[in-house]
This record gives structure tokens, C-alpha cells and sequence, in this order.
């Protein structure tokens, strides 16, 4: 086997996520009282790149910030987390991406993201990873170039396919493991079509849990029962996770539990990157 730069390239988004409590979503032309207001580091890219770091893989993340004071925050996160930035691009003509986010009584969220520096084209000289492990924040022509790269290398790719965006075809063909959530498997045209084009395909299905269809089998993995305070980056921590130990040589079953449980962990606290589960408290809840 040859040998790889890291455990996971990870292929995606940094955002600063402004994120403002209300009792209910205003309509236009409307001004309303919010009740709180917090700033928190997230971006699918980061939320993934940081929940593979926890779980103990070397990692590298491949993306953009602008050359602002957001992105000099973000870019210490990446740092902090022993993530390696020396493919995060500074851009001088974006600003750093953003997500403007309110979340309601009921716990619903609207959300409006500008994607400023996520907008940029990526670095062309990729370090490689066992997995190479992308979402839909950045360019599709990003992560069709990756992936093309990572096939040469021998590396596994995996797509979180979000937000949900009509995939092309020869992306799909380019995709190892892909991971929607239900909404996403029906836009990319239901569960049947899509796993006939993939080799492992994963549907996280939040609090039941995930299927994992592969080779005409669909094996259901369990929900971990949490009590959920905030459900922002779970997803990202379940794709996370998993391309960490799949890096790490577990079977699909094992990586699957570990990752459901990460999942679940990551909806017991608020925020995206801080919500991020470790490894011993993921080993903890899932018995492995
Ligand atoms: P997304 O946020 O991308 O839609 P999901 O909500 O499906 O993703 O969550 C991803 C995974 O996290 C699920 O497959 C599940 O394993 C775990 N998870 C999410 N919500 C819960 C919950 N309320 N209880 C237990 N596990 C959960």
C-alpha cells in the first residue's frame, strides 16, 4: 500500500457563524426582539476537519478564508486542533464565508450562508489522504479535481452532499462513500438509483439513526439515545468520524457505530465546531 501525507484531506468550507435566538422568524419587513446572540467557528469543511482531528487522525484542510480578522480566527481554530493549514488559502478579494443563522423557540433554524472565500478556487497541488473527504460548500469543480487526484492516489473519497444540490454524474462516479441525509438522497434521485452508482452509500436519518446500503444490502445502524440540545453539526461530526476511522482500517459496520455515536454526542452541545466529540468520550458511548 502506498503511503499517504495524511489520515484525511478534508475539501470544504470555513465560516463564521453569527447565530441569534428569537421566538419566532420575522416576516418581511419586520424588526423583532432576539433574546440571545453567539458567534461560533463552523463551515461544513472545519466541522468535519475538527471531528476527524478529535478521533485521532492526522489531517490537512484544503480551502479558503479572506484576509480578515474572521479569517485569522478561523485559521487559529484549524491550528489549535493540530489540523495542518498550509493548504488554507488567504484570499484577498473575499471576505471570509459566513452563515447568518436564527434559530427559534422551537428550535427550527432558517439559515442564509455567503460563501465569500469558499467561493475561491482551491490549491492544485493536493497532499494526499487515505480519505479524501469533501461537501457542497465549496466548488463543485474543487471537488471533482480533488477526487479526480485522490482515485490516482489509491485514496478512499467521501461526499457529504450538502447543502443539497443536483449532483452530475461524473462527480458520483467519482464517490466511494457517499453520505446525504434524507432530503439530500431524494434530490440526487432516491435511494436506489444513487446506490447502484456508489459503493457505499450512508443515509443519516438524525435521531433513527443511519442506513448503510451496500452491494444491494441495506444494514440499519442503531441511534445512540442522547438527549439533544442543539442538532447543528451533527452531521458533519457522523462524516467526520467516519472518514477518520475508516483512515484507521476499521470494517464499515464498526465505523458506522462509532460514527452514530459521535453523531449523537454532537447534539448534546450548541454550536458547530465546538459540539465536536473526542475520541475516548466516543469510545465511551458506543462500547467499542
Ligand atoms: P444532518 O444534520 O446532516 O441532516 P442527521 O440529522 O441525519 O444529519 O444526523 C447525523 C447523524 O447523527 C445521524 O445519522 C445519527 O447517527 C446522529 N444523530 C443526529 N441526531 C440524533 C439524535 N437526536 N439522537 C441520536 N443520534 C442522532
Amino acid at each position: 500500500m502506498s503511503d499517504f501525507d495524511f489520515d484525511v484531506v478534508v475539501v470544504g468550507s470555513l465560516n463564521l457563524d453569527l447565530v441569534v435566538r428569537a421566538p419566532r422568524r420575522p416576516d418581511g419587513g419586520e424588526t423583532i426582539s432576539g433574546s440571545e446572540y453567539a458567534e461560533y467557528a463552523g463551515g461544513k469543511g472545519l466541522n468535519q476537519a475538527v471531528a476527524a482531528a478529535r478521533s485521532g487522525a492526522s489531517v490537512a484542510l484544503v480551502g479558503n478564508v479572506g484576509a480578515d480578522s474572521a479569517g485569522d480566527d478561523l485559521r487559529s481554530i484549524v491550528r489549535g486542533e493540530g489540523i495542518d493549514d498550509r493548504w488554507l488559502g488567504t484570499l484577498d478579494d473575499a471576505p471570509t464565508g459566513r452563515a447568518l443563522i436564527t434559530v427559534d423557540d422551537r428550535g427550527e433554524n432558517s439559515i442564509i450562508v455567503v460563501a465569500g472565500a469558499n467561493a475561491g478556487s482551491v490549491a492544485s497541488d493536493l497532499p494526499t489522504g487515505r480519505v479524501v473527504l469533501a461537501q457542497l460548500e465549496t466548488t463543485v469543480a474543487g471537488v471533482v479535481g480533488a477526487f479526480a487526484r485522490a482515485r490516482h492516489d489509491g485514496s478512499t473519497t467521501m461526499l457529504n452532499p450538502a447543502p443539497a444540490v443536483a449532483l452530475t454524474d461524473a462527480l458520483l462516479d467519482l464517490c466511494d462513500v457517499l453520505v446525504p441525509n434524507e432530503h439530500e438522497v431524494d434530490l440526487l434521485g432516491g435511494r436506489d438509483r444513487v446506490a447502484s452508482r456508489v459503493e457505499h452509500l450512508v443515509i443519516t436519518l438524525g435521531s433513527r439513526g443511519a442506513d448503510h446500503v451496500h452491494a444491494d444490502t441495506t444494514l440499519h445502524i442503531d441511534p445512540f439515545d442522547v438527549v439533544p440540545v442543539d442538532t447543528t453539526g451533527a452531521g458533519d461530526a457522523f462524516c467526520g468520524a467516519l472518514a477518520s476511522r475508516i483512515a484507521a482500517g476499521d470494517d464499515m459496520a464498526t465505523a458506522l457505530r462509532y460514527a452514530s455515536a459521535a453523531g449523537a454526542l454532537a447534539t448534546t452541545r450548541a454550536g458547530a465546531v465546538p459540539s465536536q466529540p473526542r475520541f475516548d468520550e466516543v469510545r465511551r458511548l458506543s462500547g467499542g
